[in-house]
């Protein structure tokens, strides 16, 4: 099965929908779904059960998911968002490249 472009820790901008432009980390993706939730973007109100811990019950704030479609990822070279290149590095390792200045984007 085909990954997303973006994995758990990338920096990413949002290019559509109420958050657009905003960057953030990425918290968790949802390849099956192709979807990915980042910190403190796309809050959703959601009500909650009482549970023992909180027996009032009540509603939280969390992230909602964002279509991977709509994100790209953020270069830390150039700090542009932009399309990532496929290389494989001296160890056969796939590395995740900026297009535009070739910063890698799996590094740090
Ligand atoms: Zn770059």
């Amino acid at each position: 099965m085909a990954g997303l472009h973006v994995r758990k820790g990338d920096r990413v901008e949002v290019l559509s929908g109420k958050e657009k432009g905003k960057r953030g980390k990425v918290l968790r993706t949802a390849p099956k779904d192709r979807r990915v939730i980042i910190e403190g973007l796309n809050l959703i109100k959601r009500a909650v059960k009482p549970t023992k811990k909180n027996p009032q019950g009540g509603i939280i704030t969390k992230e909602g998911s964002v279509h991977a479609s709509n994100v790209m990822i953020v270069c830390q070279g150039c700090d542009e968002p932009g399309r990532v290149a496929h290389k494989v590095d001296d160890q056969g390792k796939s590395r995740r490249v900026c297009r535009q200045c070739g910063a890698d984007i799996d590094k740090g």
